[in-house]
């Protein structure tokens, strides 16, 4: 008995953890599965953010050891700027959001390391960690919860004013007042079936809440048309404005004005610079740009 019973608590813990009622299961196996990848060590201290430089150091990963993914990658984003990646689908851009946000540690031997102020990000804890950043992921997976809930979760506190606020930045708020209960509507499997762009909007509107010295976008518009998406990149620009912020993309004309542009191919940095530079370096860079400009509307593709 006392055995059946300790498992049974314990499970029961981690799944008032993640609030009991994410979307699919399968998600959330997932999301257990990450968090038990990474630990606190003991004694861990919370993150100080003073600027928010984050450095990444000689990183090196692989989900598995057979298949490195990552390759000795540096980079640096200085406090209030923004640094972007662009690069072909599967390069390793959302594993470099994935390793800043801690869903995974970077290599054990030898596989560098990230700072955030100088502060290696394995040696805090891991709650003022995902404090300090905001993330709007290419997959956003929503809680079984009513639509203010999930908006709301980015700031514990937060007032009815300041989430329809933050809805309103993110166009999603018509779309929620249109619903016959407003923001109570239940979104998810057991609600309300969101668009891959409702639910993008929806996760937009949380990290603009939460309000984060960090920020990071991985492809955070890549599922809207292309009108709500113009709307919603010059509200992430301003987001942006001051804060260390991370610009995975897949349209260019979201990089121009980036401290630096990484292009990144199987795992490494192959060209770097600003716009200008890699445009007269003629480069990879320069021909995804001429692709682009032939056809507007077209993603980033090398
Ligand atoms: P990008 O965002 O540039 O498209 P990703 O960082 O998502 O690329 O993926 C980089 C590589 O890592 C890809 O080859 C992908 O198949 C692999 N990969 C991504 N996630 C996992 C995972 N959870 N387990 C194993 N391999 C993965
Ligand atoms: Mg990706």
């Amino acid at each position: 008995l006392i055995q059946l019973y300790i498992p049974l608590n314990f499970l029961g813990v981690l799944y008032r953890e993640v609030k009991q009622s994410i979307t699919d299961l399968d998600k959330m196996f997932k999301l257990l599965e990450r968090e038990r990848e990474v630990q606190d060590p003991p004694g861990a201290q919370d993150l100080q953010v003073r600027g928010g430089a984050v450095r990444f150091e000689n990183v090196r990963f692989a989900y598995d050891p057979a298949r490195p993914i990552l390759h000795d990658l540096s980079f640096e984003i200085p406090a209030g700027k923004t640094v972007a990646v662009v690069g072909a689908s599967g390069a390793g851009k959302s594993t470099l959001a994935r390793l800043l946000y801690r869903f995974y540690d970077v290599s054990e031997a030898g596989g560098g390391r990230i700072t955030i102020d100088g502060q290696d990000i394995r040696a805090v804890t891991q709650d003022s960690l995902r404090r300090a950043i905001g993330i709007v992921p290419q997959d956003t997976v929503l809680f079984n919860d009513t639509v203010g809930y999930n908006i709301g979760y980015g700031r514990t506190g937060a007032t009815q004013e300041e989430i329809e606020a933050a809805a309103r930045a993110a166009h999603i708020h018509s779309f929620i007042a249109a619903q016959p209960k407003g923001y109570e509507t239940t979104v998810g499997e057991r609600g309300l079936k969101l668009s891959g762009g409702e639910k993008q909007r929806i996760a937009i509107a949380r990290t603009l809440l939460k309000n984060p010295p960090i920020l990071i976008f991985d492809e955070a518009t890549s599922a809207l048309d292309s009108a709500n998406e113009r709307a919603i990149q010059a509200e992430l620009k301003s987001a942006a404005e001051g804060r260390t912020t991370l610009v995975i993309a897949h349209r260019l004309s979201t990089v121009v004005d980036a401290h630096e542009i990484l292009v990144m191919e199987a795992g490494r940095v192959v060209e770097r610079g600003h716009h200008e530079a890699l445009l007269a370096q003629g480069g990879r860079y320069a021909r995804m740009w001429t692709l682009q400009h032939r056809s507007e509307a077209a993603p980033v593709v090398l």
